[in-house]
């Protein structure tokens, strides 16, 4: 029987200091797995130091290492994507640059997928080296969309995870736009495992992600799996319109049995402001969806590549992209055609 094959992809934006760093570790491992073949796909995602050139220099030393450079900075989600859709043989798992994804790990995952898993995750019990801001916020945003999607979404998971072939085959098949990977994972289905571990801190640099960044991502997670807050509004709505009938019956006794004084200035304030603002959040909300519908609408490609070079090819020739080959791009991936 041919060995199986196992593609470590790793997406990494202004990580030149880590991959060194890494990079031995991952060798290590791969160089422990029993009858699997392992590849490593770096992705450089737009990075501005010389992340690119560490990655050429890991390549040019290690056959085992394929690597892939995006035209810009696509953000995590498309770069591993892009990365992803590069493996078109085997099962893939996806790391993080830093080493938070402790590599050493990966032949606990490998098990479990020999066990005939075909999503195992990571599951952090601990965090190291975050804020309690950070990880207080994570917490209420897992609690919130698992409530709110239908899709299962495991709390505490990130993107540390081992895919099998035909999972991968699946997630190939999910070209939208807004990428909220931790739901396109769980919406595909199959068997999945989770795999507790310690998250420790970075190994070097600073997070890409700030509450911002994150409060963004809590944004794009909802709306892709939820239309919770669309009927939530629905119901706000009617909550308003009933209390508004009430307060009226209230306006028009008031004003039978006592006479109309002209006075209650600040109840109208009120009351305008109150409608006033439950209309703009719900304008907004719809805002929102409609937002995201017009990007997807526009069918552009995930990502654009610049470079790439597979892993376990003879001639180590750089490809680059451009003119006749411009299908290579997201919408149609070479070796995962969308039907
Ligand atoms: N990353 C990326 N593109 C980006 C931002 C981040 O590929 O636009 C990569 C980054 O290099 C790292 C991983 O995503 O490998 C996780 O990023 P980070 O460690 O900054 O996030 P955190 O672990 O703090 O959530
Ligand atoms: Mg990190």
């Amino acid at each position: 029987m041919p060995a199986q094959r196992l593609t470590l992809v790793i997406a990494a934006h202004n990580e030149a200091m880590a991959l060194p760093m890494l990079h031995p570790r991952l060798c290590a491992v791969l160089d422990g797995l029993d009858g699997i073949e392992g590849g490593i796909v770096y992705v450089d995602d737009g990075s501005t130091d010389a992340t690119w050139q560490v990655m050429l220099d890991l390549a040019a030393t290690d056959s085992r290492v394929g690597v892939l450079r995006l035209s810009r900075n696509f953000g995590k989600e498309a770069a591993l994507t892009a990365g992803l859709d590069r493996v078109d043989d085997g099962a893939a798992m996806i790391l993080d640059a830093d080493g938070q994804d402790p590599p050493e790990l990966i032949p606990e995952f490998v098990a479990l997928w020999q066990q005939g898993y075909d999503n195992v995750y990571g599951t952090r019990l601990v965090r190291d080296g975050e804020g309690w801001l950070k990880r207080s916020t994570a917490a209420t945003f897992y609690r919130v969309i698992g409530r709110l999607s239908r899709t299962p979404i495991p709390a505490d998971t990130g993107d540390f995870r081992l895919l099998s072939p035909r999972a991968l085959q699946a997630l190939g098949q999910l070209r939208e736009r807004h990428r909220f990977m931790k739901g396109l994972f769980g919406w595909v289905g199959f068997k999945r495992k989770a795999l507790p571990y310690h998250r420790h801190a970075r190994m070097v640099g600073n997070s890409k992600f700030g509450l911002w960044k994150l409060w963004n991502f809590a944004l794009e997670g909802i709306t892709s799996f939820s239309t919770v807050p669309l009927r939530a509004a629905t119901y706000l709505g009617l909550a308003t319109a009933s209390a508004a009938f009430l307060f009226g019956v209230w306006v028009i006794v008031k004003a039978a049995l006592y006479g109309d004084r002209v006075a209650g200035y600040p109840t109208m304030m009120v009351v305008i402001l109150f409608l006033g603002g439950v209309q703009l959040i719900a304008l907004g909300l719809i805002g929102e969806y409609l937002g995201r519908l017009y990007e997807e609408s526009k069918q552009r490609p995930l990502y654009l590549i610049d470079t790439w070079q597979a892993p376990f090819v003879a001639d180590s020739a750089l490809h680059p992209i451009g003119g006749e080959q411009r299908d290579d791009h997201g919408t149609t991936a070479v070796g995962r055609q969308v039907p």
